[in-house]
């Protein structure tokens, strides 16, 4: 009746007024998270297949809201895009995991690899005066930067992005093309990416060891990889059968709950320092 639909539209019209407010109110605690101080980043290790020391770690960030609450990254990242805070918080992880590669430096004597996620609007003309601040302000040895950028983020803006990220690795930072295979045109520019790192994606590893075909998958991009002479890291491996079908693959580095989750600063050091520094 119409009744009955006048309801419906006044139900939907107030699901959608309390997600648009819900929304607005996360949009403006997120322009005011990095002054209040609420963001943190946690490291989850990387581990050579060979050797089963750890090469690196990712930084993965975390937001605390006031109040206890945390935001998955997965949500609050794509709002920071679209309300251009992007860049302030890159920079803001940038220099929080320069600052940890220092101190870790000064416990281990060693510059831990630390790979820290870019946005695609981070892949622009001025990442190398940005890095270059980074790197001044805290002393670093840029080797111990690594940017993960995804295929996704390149093809938008190809030819800018790859004299970027040609300049970023002349400046002696390493690159790492995240979640590799969910994109459609990964091989054709494969070649063509400045690259050092793959990094396999986990809708990959989730299935290698139950589906003969995901691993057929799998061991095809591995042997890619290695044809281009790149590092190999499988993401999500999360039990000994994943590992073992991996390392017969000539996967170099897994990283994944089988090993630990992303943790925060001290307990890496400590994870580093039990699991030792390749
Ligand atoms: P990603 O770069 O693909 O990061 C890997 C995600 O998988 C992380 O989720 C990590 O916690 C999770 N993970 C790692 N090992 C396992 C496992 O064995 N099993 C399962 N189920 N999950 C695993 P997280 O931390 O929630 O981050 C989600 C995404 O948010 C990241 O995906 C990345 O795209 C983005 N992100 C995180 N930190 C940053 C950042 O600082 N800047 C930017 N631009 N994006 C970030
Ligand atoms: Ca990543
Ligand atoms: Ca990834
Ligand atoms: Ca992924």
């Amino acid at each position: 009746s119409k009744n009955k639909g006048r309801n419906t539209y006044t139900f939907f019209n107030t699901e959608l007024a309390e997600y648009a407010s819900s929304r607005l109110d996360t949009e403006i605690a997120l322009r005011d998270a990095l002054n209040n101080n609420e963001f943190e980043l946690f490291y989850q290790p990387q581990i050579c297949l060979k050797t089963c020391m750890v090469v690196g770690v990712e930084a993965l960030l975390r937001w605390k809201r006031t109040g206890g609450q945390f935001v998955s990254p997965a949500v609050f990242i794509p709002l920071a895009e679209e309300i251009n805070i992007i860049s302030d918080i890159t920079n803001w992880v940038m220099d929080t995991a320069a600052k940890q590669a220092v101190a870790w430096h000064d416990r281990l004597h060693m510059w831990v690899p630390i790979a820290v996620n870019l946005s695609g609007k981070d892949i622009h003309r001025d990442l190398p005066q940005r890095l270059k601040k980074v790197q001044y302000d805290n002393d670093i040895d840029p080797k111990t930067l690594v940017l993960e950028v995804t295929e996704g983020s390149i093809i938008n803006n190809i030819d800018v992005a790859i004299e970027t990220l040609e300049e970023v690795r002349e400046q002696g930072y390493s690159v790492a093309l995240d979640d590799f295979g969910t994109g459609f045109s990964s091989l054709h520019y494969l070649s063509k990416f400045p690259i050092d790192k793959l990094k396999i994606d986990k809708s990959f590893v989730d299935n290698i060891a139950s589906s003969p075909k995901s691993a057929a998958v799998t061991a095809a991009i591995v042997q890619v990889g290695q044809c281009l002479e790149l590092k190999i890291v499988a993401e999500g491996v999360e039990d000994l059968q994943q590992l073992q079908v991996l390392r017969a693959m000539g996967c170099n580095i897994a990283q994944g709950y089988y090993y630990s989750k992303p943790l925060p600063a001290d307990d890496c050091l400590q994870f580093i320092e039990r699991e030792k520094l390749a």
